[in-house]
This record gives C-alpha cells, structure tokens and sequence, in this order.
C-alpha cells in the first residue's frame, strides 16, 4: 500500500510507537557485550517492551520468529537471533526493531560494536552510516523526492567508498511496516516519487567494507554481503514536515 498523509490521531499513535521503540533499542545499544547470545538481545527486547505496552511490530511478520532481528558483521538485515550465536569481541552487530502503538508501527535500526573494535575501520563505518542516515534525514522537507533523501545518503557513503546494499531500501511506514513507495540508499536529486508533509517513512542505509551485493542465507532470513565484507545499518522513522523531518524513533 502506499503510504498514505497520516491525520492527528495517528501521528500521536506512531509519536508513542516511536518513543517505544527508541527505548527498547538504547536499551539493547547499552545492552550489547561480548559473550552473549543474540537471543539473549532479543529477550531483552522483550522484557523492555512489556514494561510499555506496545505490541512487537517484526514478530510473525511474514513468519519471522522473533521480536528483534540481530545481524552480525556480514549478516547485514535480518539475522534471527539463537542462543548458540555469541557475540564476540569486536563485532558489529546490527539490530532492527519495531513497535505497533493503536495500530500504527514506527521501524528502526541501530548498530554498535560490542567491547573494542578490531579495527578502526570497523568503527568508522558503523558512525559513517549514521551520518548517512543523519544525511537523508536532513534532505526531508514537503514535496521531497526519494531521489533527494538517496542521493544525500550516497554522497556520505561514496566519499569512503563503501558498498551500498540496493536490494533492500527504505520505504513508506505506518499503517503497515512497509508501505509505497521504495526509498533506496542512492540516486539521483530531483528524481523519483514525491512525499508529501504528513507522511511517515523509514531512512535506513545498510553500508559495508566491501561489496553491494547480498544473498539470503538458508534460513530464508539473514541477509549477507556476498564477499564476507562487514556490514553496518541505521534506519529512523521520520515524519514529513512542511520544512524538514520530525524524528520519531530517537528521545
Ligand atoms: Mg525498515
């Protein structure tokens, strides 16, 4: 479905859903160490989001069987998280998380490299794709084009040469966790479907040391960089203002 221009009452629902997901999620950025399990991240999410009430927006959608996805160096998306995977020192590890409030879902992603990183770079590229999504945000007004918030992303992105992932973008998000149109990580200003004022979408570049390319591992979910290069990945929920963006998934 497209994404359509939310009224009052809505936007007053995804404000509350993004509020809880931002709280899960500095919940688990704190959270992240060495020697645990990504379950053991997921059951935090968990346990956080009992305390506000809100519904998980990933779990049974479309079959995935968690709450939280965590993915970890080259898994770039959608790592299901398992008590027999254990984070080790140095790792970037990606987690996406979402929340349903009175039936509007906001969608975010933060990663974070558990203990000290292994390499500078590794760090570098997991605060360099936050500016990229910082980027695009800053590229959102009315009457934006998904070109526009693409190309400011890419223009971080490129200057250190990264992979930007293409098969998986952002998107339109609310009434459901991905709606119309695509918003990718690239592309060319003053190209591209319109958004309008009132409409929530989902800015999440997904960059890597390497490669652009990705596969779907045999579990169906976890996404990975083809060549093995380590992954980073941010996403906010914004709302379309008359002048810039409202950022619903940070306090
Ligand atoms: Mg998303």
């Amino acid at each position: 479905m497209q994404t359509r221009i939310k009224t009052k009452a809505e936007i007053a629902a995804m404000r509350e859903s993004g509020r809880q997901t931002a709280m899960v999620l500095n919940v688990l950025v704190q959270s992240v160490k060495p020697g645990m399990s990504t379950a053991d991240l997921d059951a935090i999410a968990v346990t956080e989001l009992e305390k506000l009430g809100g519904k998980p927006a990933f779990l049974g959608y479309q079959g995935f069987p968690a709450t939280l996805c965590v993915s970890v160096n080259d898994e770039v998306v959608h790592g299901i998280p398992s008590p027999e995977r254990i984070i080790q020192e140095g790792d970037i590890v990606s987690m996406d998380y979402g929340v349903v409030w009175q039936g509007m879902v906001t969608d975010a992603a933060r990663s974070v490299v558990a203990g000290k990183p292994k390499q500078k770079r590794h760090a570098e590229l997991v605060e360099r794709t936050r500016q990229s999504m910082e980027a695009g945000i800053m590229a959102v007004h009315d009457r934006v084009r998904t070109g526009d918030i693409g190309s400011s992303v890419q223009a971080v992105l490129d200057k250190f040469k990264y992979g930007i992932v293409r098969d998986l973008v952002g998107h339109g998000v609310g009434h459901e966790l991905h709606e119309d149109p695509n918003i990718p990580n690239y592309g060319r200003a003053n190209t591209g479907p319109w958004l309008d004022a009132g409409m929530t979408i989902a800015i999440e570049p997904m960059a890597t040391l390497g490669t652009d390319r990705v596969y779907v591992a045999d579990d169906g979910w976890t996404i990975l960089t083809q060549d093995g290069s380590w992954a980073a990945h941010f996403e906010n929920t914004v709302l379309i203002t008359a002048d810039g963006a409202e950022v619903l998934t940070e306090l």
